[in-house]
């Protein structure tokens, strides 16, 4: 379903975005790099295989680095064996799809482009820009980004309204 995108105008994000990116600075050990390349597992801190996504869903989505022992894995960007980020087990990969369910909301509706709305996110998450991607996310982080997806989304829902827009999206709990 395509939702109509609508012009973006900086006065309309709300509040809560409206902060300036710090220059937090993160570097990451040789193990913490091989992680995040998908070459070392996250959970055993064994060496990952890299196999045909076949293996786990029957049908070929291109390969993977796995580890079988800990049921972890991790897709690769296309036309490419660079890893979209660390191994996610059953339940990180659950927290990763609850997090792209509200975290793309946002630049789909078209409120702000997608690496902007990453900025926001990098900054709340008081996170250099290049380690904020989802896929690098352990399971407490990605439950941050749910609830600060939530809060952005309410907050855009509130301007919509006292704008008279129709929103379709309900209001969300949060913790
Ligand atoms: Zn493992």
């Amino acid at each position: 379903m395509m939702i109509e995108a609508q012009m973006f105008n900086k006065a309309q994000m709300p509040q809560s975005c409206q902060t300036d990116v710090s220059g937090s600075t993160v570097s990451l050990d040789e193990t913490q790099t091989a992680i995040m390349q998908g070459k070392i597992c996250p959970y055993c801190k064994g060496k990952t295989e890299y196999v045909d996504s076949a293996v786990i869903y029957g049908k070929s989505y291109g390969m993977i680095y796995l580890c079988k022992p800990c049921d972890a894995y991790c897709g690769v960007h296309k036309g490419t064996d660079n890893a979209l980020g660390r191994l996610a087990n059953k339940e990180l990969r659950h927290w990763k799809k609850e997090a792209h369910k509200y975290f793309d909301v946002i630049w789909k509706e078209g409120h702000e482009k997608r690496g902007e709305v990453y900025k926001h996110l990098a900054n709340h998450l008081k996170l250099p820009i290049e380690y904020c991607h989802i896929g690098m996310f352990s399971v407490e982080t990605c439950k941050k980004v749910v609830d600060w997806s939530k809060m952005i989304l309410n907050d855009l829902r509130r301007l919509d309204m006292d704008l008279g827009v129709d929103v379709k999206r309900p209001h969300y709990e949060r913790p």
